[in-house]
This record gives structure tokens, sequence and C-alpha cells, in this order.
């Protein structure tokens, strides 16, 4: 393909490319009446089943921000918390991001990941001074030691391992009955990410692999982190599982799946549907 699909998932910014402008605090100073993108805890509280959009009433108090953040539909969207216990008035509801349509969902991530980094870079993680913004930027710098911090996105992998007709799953311990999905970890100090994916199988499941390629990413905003998916061949080995982050690992096929599989919208769904099973475009 000459375009990874991956680029229609959820979180990643093509979804509200024709909708929102992305803007950097103080690039866009207005105090014109817009949208509101409020995050309360894995919800985006919306109104009518949309971003609200107007002035505020005075019962929703919000707890940090607002910050415009770029223009939804032409007007202002200003990201702001709402406490996690707070009640919320009248014709307002929020709406769990598994249960949000793609393009709510994907603003709701950015909102998401910006609110964790304000919080995250309010005081200086080597001086523990007050920081201020940089303007516009995301960044911030430290009234005590001059540091300037910008905001942090981890890249991890996230791999399908191929051996014949079969292909490895992996299932963590929390995660519901009968579910398994692929091989996934950050990427240490001094590692690309052929390497990671190398080393993430073989101290997860024991196994060898090799010849690791890139077949899409995906933003993944908790909190913060760039999914990049390959596809791996399988090498040598048994399986053998490290015991701390995996508690099964197995050989699967077409014919003989797991009960249950990731969520839809997911790059490890994807990832599965496109290239273990062949099911073509899904995941949107
Ligand atoms: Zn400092």
């Amino acid at each position: 393909m000459a375009f990874p699909e991956t680029v229609n998932l959820p979180f990643n910014g093509e979804i509200i490319r024709s909708r929102f402008v992305q803007r950097k605090p103080g690039e866009l100073e207005t105090a014109e009446e817009g949208y509101w993108a409020l995050v309360q805890g894995d919800s985006l509280v919306l109104a009518g089943g949309g971003l609200y959009a107007g002035l505020l009433p005075a019962e929703l108090a919000i707890a940090s921000g607002p910050i415009v953040f770029g223009e939804w539909d032409g007007r202002p969207v200003r990201v702001a918390t709402v406490s996690r216990d707070a009640q919320l008035p009248e014709g307002f509801a929020a709406i769990q991001w598994m249960e949000l349509p793609d393009d709510l969902a994907t603003l709701y991530g950015l909102a998401r990941q910006i609110v964790f980094w304000e919080r995250l870079s309010s005081l200086c993680s080597r001086c523990g001074g007050s920081t201020t913004r940089i303007p516009f930027s995301w960044g911030k710098k430290c009234g005590g030691c001059g540091h300037e911090h910008f905001p942090h996105i981890h890249p991890c992998v996230i791999v399908l391992v191929k051996r014949g007709d079969e292909f490895l799953l992996a299932r963590k311990p929390e995660w519901a009955a009968g579910r398994y999905s692929l091989v996934a970890g950050f990427v240490d100090f001094g590692e690309s990410l052929e390497e990671c994916v190398e080393r993430e199988v073989l101290e997860e499941t024991g196994i060898k692999v090799t010849n690791a390629r890139y077949v899409g990413s995906q933003n993944w905003p908790f909190p913060s982190q760039l999914m990049a998916g390959f596809v791996a061949d399988y090498v040598s080995g048994e399986i053998e599982i490290d015991g701390n982050e995996l508690e099964d690992a197995g050989w699967f096929t077409r014919e003989k799946m797991p009960d249950s599989l990731p969520p839809q919208r997911s790059i490890a769904r994807w990832i599965i549907d496109n290239h273990a099973l062949g099911k073509g475009k899904s995941g949107k």
C-alpha cells in the first residue's frame, strides 16, 4: 500500500482534518465564543450529542483551562477540564471516549493529551520551580533554572509475529477474560523501532523474530503514546512468557482464534484484521 490506512484510525489527525485546524497557545487570541472540548476523566462532556458552543453556564465549573487550541468548524475551540465528581448541568452529558464517534473521539484524544501535559509541566522536573509558557508553543520554561520543557510523546512498537499461517497473540492478566492481542512495548534508550520489535518479542515471549516491517501508526492518548505498527517473521524459539507483563501467549490461525480481540478502532485490531486475517479495510 502506498500510504498506510491507519491514517483513518481515530486519534490520528486526518480524521478531523476537514473540521479542525490546530493552533498552539497564543496563536489564536480571541474572545469570540466558540466550542468547548470539556474533558472529564475518560469522557468528553457534550451537549445535545455534540460539542457545546457558547458561554458556559455558571453551574458548570471548570477545573483547569480554558486554552484555545484550534478551530472547529471555523470557530475557536477551547479545552478545559471538569472535575471527575462534578455534577453536570441539565442538558450536558459525559460520554466515555469508547462511545464517541470517530471525530469526537479524536478531538477528545487531543484535548486529553493537552490537559495531561499542562498538569505535568506546571512544575519543573529538573529543579521543582514554577514554569511559564513559551509563547506560541506547548513548551514551558522554568522560572528557577531556565530549563525548557516540551511535550513528551512516547514511541511504542506493536507487532504481529507470523510463522507461516500462524500468528502470535498474547494476553495480559488485567485484560477481559479470553482477550488476546499483539505484543507491544516502549522504545528504550539507544534503540531503533526495529530493534525494539526484536527485543520486546524476545523478552515477553522467548521468540526470536526478524524482518520487522512498518505497516502504520496510531496516536494513542492514554496518556501520550505513538504506536508504531509492525509485522515481523518468526526465526526460532519456543513460547516462554516472562510472567511479569504477560499471562499467556500462543500461536493462532484464522481457524483457531481467541474468544476476544482488541477493540475496533485500535491499531492492534487493525493489524490483526489486515495482516493476520486479511479482512481488508477494517478498523474505521
Ligand atoms: Zn527548573
